[in-house]
């Protein structure tokens, strides 16, 4: 049996962030609850025993303030539907603000073993600017309640594109890092987001930046796997490498995009016409555009450090010719990749596949 990804949205926050693109409404635990079942429905409607699910993620959204029961409830709901894996890695997306000793406990009873925890900087100034709902201390806690609650995998995001962000202050941010020593880290840079009064974007000083983050994490022991991803050895995401090497994965909940059977789908991102579908018993799947494979293959594919085997650029070797050439792709065993230097100009490289 082929193994398969779970993505479960739950799409609700305790407030919408400026600078967030995902969908999500704000959370009142009566919405929430009566959004669950349809979440569960869904599920059910997607059942395929045949499928061996050994990743779930749920993201959002907030799943932190999923209840304990909540999640175990969802699971089971997955598990009925499909071949759920005993050993699957089953991420939680939390926000350090919900994390309690007794939560964390009861989500690591429900099965959950892997947190990722959205700490996006340790200094206070980044995260008054992000308008986040905790402080440094909370996330410095969060990571201790998680290992004391159980969990051994542990991902912490930061986030780099603040206005107040220098190197002094990144050099901080990793030496606190370094201390609580997460299996795992991701680094975004905002983009787009609406800066204060005076502050002008300089996607230059996000580079330094970003390529700063890279060295700290390489001595810290991490290895860069993906554009926004390090990993202690054997601790990369099992879930989102599905999403790059075109492994299949199943969505659910509204705005979910999942991968099946090679044709990709997206849930509309619609509260009420989500709803609507799924209690009238079909797939509330959005209308969308199917990619084309080869395409998909390279555009996803090169996000990776691994890159893609050479014969994927088969049907691009005109341009894969010129990327070599120029040195924005480089040769990897038998693979193709992005060079690191370069990996902030992968849109740029995609468009030549588009
Ligand atoms: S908590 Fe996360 S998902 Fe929710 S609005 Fe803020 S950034 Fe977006």
């Amino acid at each position: 049996m082929r193994p398969a990804g779970l993505y479960v949205h739950f799409p609700f926050c305790r407030r919408a962030c400026f600078y967030c693109h995902f969908f999500k409404r704000v959370f009142r635990p009566r919405d929430a609850a009566s959004f669950l079942p349809l979440l569960q429905r869904e599920l059910r409607l997607r059942r395929d025993p045949g499928l061996r699910v050994d990743s779930v993620y749920f993201g959002g959204g907030s799943p932190s303030l999923l209840e304990p029961g909540q999640a175990a409830a969802l699971l089971e709901a997955a598990a009925r539907s499909f071949a759920l894996d005993a050993g699957a890695e089953v991420t939680l997306e939390a926000n350090p603000e919900d994390l309690s000793p007794a939560r964390l406990r009861g989500l690591r009873g429900a099965g959950v073993n892997r947190l990722s925890i959205g700490v996006q900087s340790f200094q206070e100034r980044d995260l008054r600017f992000l308008r986040r709902g905790h402080d440094a201390a909370a996330s410095v806690a969060a990571v201790a309640m998680a290992r004391d609650a159980g969990f051994a995998n542990v991902s912490l995001d930061l986030m780099i594109g603040l206005p107040a962000q220098t190197a002094r202050s990144m050099e901080l941010n990793f030496r606190l890092l370094g201390a609580l020593r997460p299996e795992h880290v991701s680094v975004y840079i905002l983009e787009n987001a609406p800066l204060p009064a005076g502050a002008q974007p300089s996607p230059e000083r996000d580079a330094r930046l970003y390529h700063q983050a890279r060295r700290a994490l390489a001595v810290l022991g991490y290895s860069h796997y993906e554009v926004s991803n390090f990993a202690r050895p054997g601790r990369a995401s099992r879930h989102n490498l599905k999403y790059w090497r075109m492994e299949p994965y199943i969505a659910v909940g509204p705005s979910a995009a999942g991968f099946l059977a090679g044709r990709d789908y997206r849930d509309v991102a619609d509260l009420g016409r989500y709803g609507e579908a799924v209690r009238g018993g079909r797939l509330p799947e959005a209308r969308s555009k199917p990619l084309d494979p080869a395409q998909r293959r390279v555009v996803t594919g090169l996000r990776l450090l691994e890159g893609i085997p050479a014969a994927a650029l088969d049907p691009f070797r005109e341009q894969a010719g010129f990327l070599l050439k120029e040195k924005f792709l480089v040769r990897r065993d038998e693979n193709i990749a992005v060079p690191a230097q370069k990996i902030l100009l992968l849109n740029e490289i995609l468009e030549y596949f588009i």
